[in-house]
């Protein structure tokens, strides 16, 4: 599976319609101090449905919507649209992509988050399952962000455990035990 390519309209520091492509291999984005390269890194945390607007450093998620220099009107929305190639081996080129989605769009109480697979709207938790089944875990070292190693190296037994635990995949399966023993 690779990430292909992200698309960025009107998010933070990207102003205009940015599209980013991934070739095959490892990746470097470079460039000065406050050029934009960690919230590439935001970008793909949002888009792929991170609930607290902290961990993409903002205080709300309104401040994810770019603000443009003085002088020019602020738009009241942003997007992110991650396309993945699964490479699903037996599956036709054009069923292998995969495109998620996330708008920003105002609200009477500040922002609402609107996903959708392919171009059709859906749940929050239809990408978290869609993820899941691609073993993509937000929560887990899948994103190591600025600052994690230092907490790895901080944790306690108990905590390392449960790191591990959710890199292997067992924390899902607890989540829905959980959520089966409330229904
Ligand atoms: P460094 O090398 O210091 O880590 P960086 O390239 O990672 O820098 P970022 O943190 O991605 O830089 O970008 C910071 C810039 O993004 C700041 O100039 C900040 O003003 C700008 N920025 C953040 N949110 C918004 C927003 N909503 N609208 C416009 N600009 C924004
Ligand atoms: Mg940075």
């Amino acid at each position: 599976m690779i990430i292909e390519s992200l698309e960025l309209d009107n998010f933070k520091s990207f102003g205009k319609k940015t599209k980013i492509v991934f070739k095959k291999g490892f990746t470097v984005i470079s460039g000065p101090n406050g050029s934009g390269k960690s919230n590439i890194g935001d970008s793909l945390l949002f888009v792929l449905g991170v609930r607290s607007s902290k961990t993409v450093r903002a205080d709300r998620l309104g401040d994810l919507v770019h603000n443009p220099p003085s002088g020019k009107k602020k738009k009241d929305y942003c997007s992110v649209t991650i396309t993945i190639n699964t490479e699903e081996i037996g599956k036709p080129e054009e069923e292998r992509i995969i495109r998620i989605t996330r708008e920003l769009l105002s609200d009477l109480d500040g922002y609402r988050s609107v996903y959708s697979i392919n171009g059709t709207r859906c749940k929050l938790s239809d990408v978290e399952r869609l993820l899941d089944a691609l073993h993509i875990y937000l929560d887990s070292y899948s994103f190591v962000l600025q600052g994690d190693i230092n907490n790895i190296i901080k944790m306690t037994g108990v905590e390392r455990r449960k790191l591990l635990e959710s890199i292997a995949g067992i924390e899902g399966y607890d989540i829905q035990i959980a959520k089966a023993k409330d229904d």
